[in-house]
C-alpha cells in the first residue's frame, strides 16, 4: 500500500499520469503480468528528471519500460516506480540531415512510417518489430543480420540523480540484443543515421519484411523470442527438436508456429510462461549440452 503522502510526492513531480497498483498485463505485448506499485507517465523530460532523483534520495526502485513486448512481469506485480515515457514529448520524431532525431518513447512503426515519408533509408530493418525506440537500443533491437549497433550515432540519457547527458557512438558498447547503458539509467532519446532512399523503394522493403514476419511468427500475444539464439544454431529449432513445440502449462503455449515465441492462450499467468521456460532451457540441455540464454528480460518483483 502506497502511502498518500509518497504518492502526492509523486504527482507533484510527475505531472502526468500516475496510477496505484496498474496492472502491468495491460502494458505488456504476452498480456501477462501482475501489478505496478505506482505506474507514471511523467509529462516531460523535467518531470522524469525531478521524479528519478527523488526516487534516489527516497531509496525507491525506479524502472522504465516501453511497450513492454520483451518483459515479463511476475504475476505477484513489481514494487516501485514503473515510468513509461508515452507522453508527446517523448514521442517526437524528425530528420536533420542525415540523422533521424526520435524520442525514446517514440514507437518503431510510427518511425518507420515517418522514414517512408521522408525518404530517409536506413532503418527498414525495424519494420514490424514492435516496441519503442528506447527499448529498442536498450535492446539492441534487430533482424534481417542488422541491429540498432549498426545504426545509432548517439543517445540522451537521464542517470539516477536526475542528471542527463549525451553519448555519441564512441561510448556505446553493443552486443546480441544488449547495450552497455546500465539499469539505472534511462534512454530518453536517439539519434541514428540515414540517407536518402526513394519512398517506394523504402515501402516495398517495409512490406516485404512484414509480409516475411506475418509468415514465420505466431500470431496472438507473446514476446517475441524467448531465448538467444546460440551460436550457430536456433533456439526455436533446439525446442522444436527437444519435443516441447506444442506444449503448455496453464494457458501459456510453446507456439506451434516457432518453438522459440511463448504465447498467452488467454488468461496465461507470468508463473507458467516462467515453467515453460525452464522446461524449454532443461530439455535443450539434456539434448544438445547447450545452455539457453533468455533473450526476454525478467523483471524481478523487488529490482528495477
Ligand atoms: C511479435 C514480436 C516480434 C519481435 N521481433 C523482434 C525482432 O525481430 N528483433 C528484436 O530485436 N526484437 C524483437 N521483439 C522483441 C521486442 O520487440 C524488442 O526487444 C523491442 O525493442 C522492445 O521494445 P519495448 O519498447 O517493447 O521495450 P520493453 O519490452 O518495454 O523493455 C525491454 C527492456 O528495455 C528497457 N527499456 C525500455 N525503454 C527504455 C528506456 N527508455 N531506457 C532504458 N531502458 C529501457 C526495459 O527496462 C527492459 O529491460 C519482438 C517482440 C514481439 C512481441
Amino acid at each position: 500500500m502506497v502511502e498518500e503522502d509518497i504518492l502526492n510526492e509523486i504527482k507533484g513531480r510527475a505531472g502526468g499520469e500516475v496510477m496505484v497498483n496498474e496492472m502491468m498485463l495491460r502494458h505488456t505485448t504476452l498480456r501477462v503480468g501482475g501489478p505496478a506499485e505506482v505506474f507514471v507517465e511523467p509529462v516531460d523530460l523535467p518531470a522524469f528528471r525531478k521524479l528519478v532523483s527523488w526516487a534516489r534520495t527516497m531509496g525507491i526502485v525506479t524502472r522504465v519500460i516501453g511497450s513492454g513486448s520483451n518483459i515479463l512481469v511476475p504475476d505477484e506485480g513489481i514494487k516501485g516506480i514503473t515510468i513509461r515515457l508515452s507522453s508527446p514529448s517523448f514521442r517526437m520524431i524528425g530528420v536533420r540531415g542525415d540523422e533521424m532525431l526520435c524520442g525514446a518513447g517514440a514507437r518503431i512503426s510510427d518511425l518507420v512510417k515517418y522514414c517512408i515519408e521522408k525518404g530517409m533509408g536506413g532503418l527498414e530493418f525495424l519494420a514490424a518489430i514492435p516496441g519503442t525506440v528506447g527499448g529498442a537500443v536498450a535492446m539492441n533491437a534487430g533482424a534481417w543480420g542488422r541491429d540498432i549497433a549498426g545504426v545509432i550515432r548517439g543517445v540522451t540519457v537521464v542517470h539516477a540523480d536526475g542528471s542527463v547527458s549525451r553519448i555519441g557512438r564512441d561510448g556505446l558498447a553493443f552486443g546480441y540484443r544488449k547495450c552497455s547503458i546500465p539499469r539505472g539509467e534511462f534512454i530518453v532519446s536517439a539519434t541514428f543515421g540515414v540517407s536518402c532512399r526513394r519512398s517506394g523503394e523504402i515501402r516495398e522493403e517495409v512490406a516485404g519484411h512484414a509480409a516475411e514476419r506475418r509468415r514465420r511468427f505466431p500470431e496472438g500475444p507473446s514476446a517475441g523470442s524467448i531465448f538467444k539464439n546460440p551460436p550457430g544454431d536456433y533456439a526455436g529449432r533446439m525446442i522444436e527438436a527437444a519435443g516441447l513445440k506444442g506444449e503448455t502449462c496453464g494457458r501459456a503455449q510453446i507456439s506451434t508456429v516457432h518453438a522459440n515465441f511463448i504465447v498467452n492462450l488467454g488468461g496465461a499467468r507470468a508463473v507458467d510462461v516462467l515453467r515453460l521456460i525452464e522446461m524449454a532451457g532443461e530439455a535443450v540441455q539434456r539434448m544438445f549440452s547447450v545452455e539457453l540464454e533468455p533473450e526476454i528480460d525478467i523483471l524481478s518483483e523487488v529490482t528495477a
